[in-house]
């Protein structure tokens, strides 16, 4: 079983992993941190390991019912949104309603209430209720961004977890912002970093020439490189993953040949190598030359 990683969420990776491979959970959890959108969109993710009967993937296809979600039209998770600022009893009654019969489809019902601060006095006293006599396998995902205004009697029944406030910018506008290329010249090096795969030794000369054309000074082949490690990263990440960060799969797919993620791991830390390097070296084209002919060679090892 694969484990869950997301990128700057420490706890709450480690708590879906222990949920994913135990399949115990607490009744209820508490997701807190600055921003409503983050938030939703991770208890929207944690609803799914608790409800996936796989084994939870990001865009898990594999069930329908990830899928209904995603779509809105799964039963089994409901979604308490505040109206005016305020969440009436009448919401909560209607969730509890949903989950009086054990769940069936989902290996958990969940129900996600967000800004649970805002639950006026009647609303939280059925919330309570619901948390002491626990109906069927149904879990509770509050969110809130100002835990102190949570009823002290809601929050200490819950796991707390705090959610880190940051979104991993991804995709060809990050490729353009490490590197300062424009679309273009980006593509110029993936294309250039396709050859190498596909020539090998072959017409190596040919494109070592029109790339050192293309980045004739230190500064533009150190963010060349830096594009082609990126190139090689989303290599790795199609395959553990099976999915990129930067470019587009079937882009990736297209240099990726047979090569397994030891070539890859090998490939990139070599231009990390050499990214450390270029800055010593006097002979760009020497530089280049080892390059090249040393990633080819890395194909035959
Ligand atoms: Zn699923």
């Amino acid at each position: 079983m694969s484990d869950i990683i997301i990128n700057n969420q420490p706890v709450l990776s480690k708590i879906l992993n222990k949920i994913q491979k135990s399949n115990t959970n607490v009744q209820a959890y508490m997701l807190y941190g600055d921003s409503k959108e983050i938030l939703r969109n991770y208890a929207i993710m944690f609803a799914k390991v608790l409800i996936c009967p796989r084994e939870y993937c990001d865009n898990c296809n594999k069930c329908n019912i990830c899928r209904r979600i995603d779509n809105n039209v799964y039963g089994e998770l409901k979604i308490v949104n505040p109206v005016n600022k305020m969440i009436k009893k009448e919401a909560v009654l209607e969730v509890k309603e949903t989950f009086n019969t054990e769940s069936i489809e989902g290996k958990n019902g969940v129900y996600i209430i967000n800004d649970v601060e805002l639950l006026n006095t009647s609303a939280a006293n059925a919330i309570l209720k619901f948390l002491e006599e626990p109906d069927g396998n149904s879990v509770a995902i509050f969110t809130t961004t100002n835990l102190d205004a949570v009823i002290k009697t809601i929050s200490s029944r819950c796991q707390t977890i705090k959610i880190n406030n940051y979104k991993v910018k991804r995709g060809i506008e990050f490729v353009m912002e490490v590197s300062g290329f424009d679309e273009e010249t980006i593509y110029k090096i993936v294309d250039f970093t396709k050859k190498i795969e596909k020539d090998k030794a072959g017409a190596i000369s040919n494109i070592k020439n029109e790339f050192i054309n293309n980045f004739d000074n230190k500064d533009a082949l150190m963010n060349a490189l830096n594009v082609m490690l990126l190139y090689y990263k989303d290599m790795l990440n199609y395959l553990i993953r099976n999915k990129c960060f930067y470019f587009d799969v079937n882009d990736v797919k297209l240099a990726l040949n047979n090569q397994d993620k030891d070539l890859i791991s090998r490939k990139i830390s070599f231009i990390l190598e050499n990214i450390s390097k270029l800055e010593y070296n006097v002979n760009v084209l020497l530089f280049m030359d080892n390059l090249i002919i040393r990633i080819g060679e890395m194909n035959d090892d």
